[in-house]
């Protein structure tokens, strides 16, 4: 990407720098280039197309061009909260109540009294001191390290940490030091390399959404304990559902009061409208209010969001019974798929990545699948590694039994067609 728009501004440059040539000749050369990179996406099998929803979000939706309802395998909506009449009533009360929107950041005008209620609920839910909200979880992680690490500091970040974490990272002065993915001896060495700095945080994915693997968290905290340092997970993938009351990763794995900040998202299971926070200790979100860039310079979450996360929130805070209806649903995907011989990434999460290695190969499968009536999407580079191109498989609560029945047995039909399994 960056290739392509340095290519692009020196096409500008010459272009429009050179004399009698025009602005036309300028915005034809950049075409050029741009058509040039777009024809290399397209020759690598990489092109992301954009199929059209015309339902609502749930298990069963309708896609443009394609008849009748759709079984959807491709959401986050994993507690099937997205349409649940409770979320989407409560949006449509805070819209009533609160308006469309604030046209303010938080600072000047626009703190309205449910986005303290919700930040306090999610501080709850989580059992944290204090929370504070963003647009979208990408905000969040793009606007903690910047201020909570200075140049003095060290961050140990895993190899494979979602792209937000390492734009996040980017933004911040403090030493960079990449462990490898979930590898602890690799981060004690790195632990060790940071021991002179003032401050350490271990930066990783609770959950991590290509593969559905898990950080191991109570070795991290261990070594966390040992070597002074903070730890922070990403819990996008793992909020409301992972752990006996769908706390998180830091539940499942019983260390609940040994990570100390945890950034994740609205958009996903808790409702799936969008949104993010970051939630730990007081003066830290204090901390952020005053500094955090994309807090102060962007607009307050709509009214309508706000409505519908704080339903689900409370929701989950009332009762675990969805989060808990979904590991079976899991489980029988797994060991079905497994059973037919397909690989698949993980272990025991929702995210069950089908493993096809070539990109092409991903995308063609997805397409049969949807002319069986199953959205599921191929994944390739640069969202995974070269060469570990996947479809990925992400079950809903709101699945039936016979969802997941209908899916495993077009996986087969189209594996068999492209000699995937026999
Ligand atoms: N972190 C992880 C691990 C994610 O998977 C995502 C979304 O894809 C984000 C952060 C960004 O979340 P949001 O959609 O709220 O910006």
């Amino acid at each position: 990407y960056w290739s392509t728009v340095h290519t692009l501004r020196a096409a500008l440059r010459t272009s429009t720098c050179a004399p009698g040539r025009t602005y036309a000749a300028a915005a034809s050369g950049a075409k050029a280039v741009l058509e040039k990179e777009l024809d290399t996406i397209r020759a690598a099998g990489t092109w992301k197309g954009e199929r059209i929803i015309t339902s609502k979000q749930g298990p069963q939706i309708r896609v443009d061009g394609s008849r009748g309802r759709i079984l959807n395998f491709c959401a986050n909506n994993y507690l099937g909260l997205s349409s649940h009449p409770e979320v989407v009533q409560a949006g449509i009360d805070a819209l009533r109540t609160h308006g469309a929107g604030l046209s303010s950041v938080r600072f000047i005008c626009g703190t309205q009294d449910i986005h303290k209620h919700l930040e306090q609920k999610l501080a709850e839910f989580h059992e944290r001191e204090d929370c504070i909200l963003y647009a979208s979880c990408f905000d969040a992680n793009a606007g903690l390290f910047e201020v909570l690490l200075g140049p003095d500091d060290a961050v140990l970040s895993d190899e494979l940490n979602h792209a937000s974490i390492i734009d996040g990272i980017r933004l911040c002065r403090a030493q960079r030091l990449r462990y490898k993915h979930l590898d602890l001896s690799d981060l004690e060495n790195k632990l060790k390399e940071a021991q002179s700095s003032r401050m350490r945080l271990i930066v990783t994915d609770g959950v991590f959404s290509m593969d559905g693997d898990v950080a191991p968290l109570p070795g991290i905290c261990d070594l966390a304990e040992q070597y002074g340092a903070m730890v922070f997970i990403d819990e996008c993938h793992a909020t409301g559902f992972l752990g006996p009351r769908g706390r998180g990763t830091d539940e499942l794995l019983g260390v609940m009061d040994r990570v100390h900040i945890i950034n994740s998202t609205l958009g996903k299971a808790l409702g799936g409208a969008a949104g993010g926070y970051t939630v730990g200790p007081k003066p830290l979100i204090e901390l952020l209010r005053q500094r955090s860039r994309p807090y102060l310079f962007s607009n307050s979450l709509p009214p309508p969001v706000v409505g519908c996360a704080t339903r689900a929130v409370e929701l989950l805070l009332d009762s675990n019974e969805i989060a808990q209806s979904m590991a079976a649903k899991t489980t029988s995907f797994r060991d079905q798929m497994t059973q037919a011989g397909f690989t698949i990434a993980g272990s025991a999460h929702p995210i069950c990545p089908v493993m096809l290695g070539d990109a092409r190969l991903a995308s063609v499968m997805a397409d049969d699948m949807l002319k069986l009536g199953i959205y599921v999407i191929g994944f390739s580079y640069p969202v995974v590694p070269k060469g570990k191109a996947r479809i990925r498989v992400q079950i809903s609560a709101a699945h039936t039994d016979e969802d997941i029945d209908r899916c495993v047995d077009a996986f087969i039909q189209t594996g068999r067609k492209h000699g995937v399994v026999s």
